[in-house]
């Protein structure tokens, strides 16, 4: 199992990350990546430490893996799992959405269906199993990019005012594929090994160039990741910038300046159906998106525990309208948690004897998530008032002999020192107030899609044969002759 380091020393190498004018070097070292990095490490450490219990016996390898990209086979596989998935998330409270495990629980639902890859002129299902034997044995950390740019939705690749704007397959050779063009939105590819590229959004007839999966590393020579603005830069100490210095995984554009890709990387190769289906009719779309459902239901939790701190430490927690609005962020948590346990209690075995997490009660989950985030943090925003922003501008501060005295006299709580009162509110605020909280909030919303597009899938799988069926039989229980008293 790759430790830490061996994750960092492996980030030194030739890719181009750009960001504030320039192409960075040696990421690990970075201002803007450090702490990232750093997190991701102790990450590795955590599944690599035995007494940690996320190691498994891979089947695929006869090697011990982590239990983060298991393909689960049973219900007490999924909760395995899921102890895994939610101990790494608990690092990070949840606030680091493309951890490995995320690409890597979709790798895992290809690999057990790699047949679905077979088929056509060339059959990519051996490329999908050995990606995942060597996603195993090597414990690669892969993010991906699967959206096309935003630049005119209202039409697909093959209409917009240029061709390969959307990254698309230029060149066919002997040995592969040539790619030009840009996808979004690579979180975490800065960071990672290895970037997954695909295409989840609809294709149409003519976009063939377009309709292809493929992985390749991070430093392969043409592939240019453009970094938007890091949080972590010139934030010098984690107590004023908790979350920002520690956890932000960035975000890039990527961009494809004719890179080749080997045929041994290739899934799918200019086939609109496969591109499309591939998520669907294999298990990765939901073992990927139960990872995000796990994730997210530490980082609620982690939202709740904000918050009832905060009440407490204002000396309001005891106050009527208090409590209703603490016991309505219980329920939003709650609901989170209960439907990411019921999606594992009510899962279900495919053909190729696969647990799939039951999917109405994941993807309903995901249908409200661009409500329920707002909503949760709204509530921790009018409990935490105005007490982030009388907190002093660094800790440094406090060490000044004048400063320090008035700020430790007058930023307190009854029981607890301004140091410590100081320390949560600026927790707070990063995740409520920051850049880094407000970037947060709309990863919430977007991160499956966009809303209408996570409310496609609560439709597509709730299955409402039941609840019409229930309707009929109303209907049918009466007619227009029924009289009140139940006499025809
Ligand atoms: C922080 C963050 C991290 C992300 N990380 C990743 C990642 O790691 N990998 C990755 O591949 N992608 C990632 N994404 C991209 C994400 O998948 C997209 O944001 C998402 O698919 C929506 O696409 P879009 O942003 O282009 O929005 P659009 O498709 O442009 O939609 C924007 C809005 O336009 C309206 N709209 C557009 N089309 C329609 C329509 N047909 N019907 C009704 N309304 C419509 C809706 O109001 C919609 O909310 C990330 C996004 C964010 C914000």
């Amino acid at each position: 199992m790759r430790k830490g380091a061996q994750y960092l020393k492996a980030l030194d190498d030739d890719r181009y990350v750009f960001v504030h004018g320039a192409r960075t070097k040696k990421i690990a070292q970075h201002p803007a990546f450090r702490g990232i990095a750093a997190t991701l490490a102790k990450l590795y450490d955590t599944a690599a430490d035995p007494a940690q219990g996320m190691q498994y016996l891979a089947p695929e390898t006869g090697e011990p893996a982590n239990r983060v990209f298991a393909i689960p086979r049973s219900r007490e596989d999924l909760a395995t799992r899921r102890a895994a998935i939610l101990k790494w998330a608990r690092l990070t409270h949840g606030l680091v959405g493309r951890s490995p495990d995320h690409v890597g629980s979709f790798l895992a639902g290809f690999a057990s269906h790699s047949a679905f890859f077979d088929g056509g002129a060339r059959g990519f299902g051996a490329n999908v199993k050995n990606f995942y034997k060597k996603l195993l044995s090597e414990d690669l950390y892969l993010s991906y990019v699967i959206i096309p740019p935003q630049i005119d939705r209202s039409k697909t690749a093959s209409t917009q005012e240029e061709a390969f704007l959307q990254a698309g397959v230029v060149k066919e050779r002997d040995d592969g594929i040539v790619i030009r063009g840009a996808q979004m939105l690579g979180t975490g590819a800065a960071v990672s090994d290895w970037l997954f590229v695909s295409c989840i959004v609809p294709q149409q007839p003519g976009d063939e160039p377009y309709a292809n999966t493929f992985v390749l590393p991070v430093s392969t020579p043409g592939l240019k990741l453009y970094c938007r603005p890091p949080y972590a830069l010139h934030k010098e100490r984690v107590y004023d910038y908790p979350l920002s210095t520690r956890f932000d995984e960035s975000d890039a554009l990527a961009v494809f300046d004719d890179v080749f890709v080997p045929w041994e990387q290739v899934f799918v190769y200019r086939d609109l159906e496969k591109v499309r289906a591939q998520f669907f009719a294999t298990p990765a779309h939901v073992l990927g998106n139960n990872q995000a459902q796990i994730r997210f239901t530490a980082k609620i939790q982690f939202l709740v525990g904000l918050a009832r701190k905060i009440a407490a430490a204002n000396g309001v927690d005891k106050i009527p309208g208090v409590i209703e609005k603490l016991g309505e962020l219980a329920s939003l948590a709650s609901v989170v948690e209960g439907m990411e346990l019921a999606s594992e209690a009510a899962s279900t075995l495919d053909p190729r004897g696969v647990a799939r997490p039951n999917e109405r009660f994941l993807y309903g989950a995901m249908g409200l998530q661009a409500e329920l985030y707002p909503r949760a943090l709204q509530a921790l925003r009018e409990l935490a008032g105005g007490g982030p922003l009388q907190v002093p501008s660094s800790v440094v501060d406090l060490e000044h002999p004048e400063a320090g005295a008035d700020l430790r006299r007058y930023i307190r709580s009854p029981g607890s020192p301004a140091e410590e009162k100081i320390k949560l509110f600026k927790l707070a605020w990063d995740l409520i107030g920051t850049e880094f909280g407000g970037r947060h909030l709309q990863y919430e919303m977007f991160y499956a899609g966009a809303p209408f597009v996570a409310k496609g899938y609560a439709f597509r799988n709730y299955g409402y044969e039941q609840a019409t069926q229930l309707v009929d039989a109303a209907l049918n229980d009466y007619n227009m002759e029924s009289a009140v008293n139940g006499k025809q």
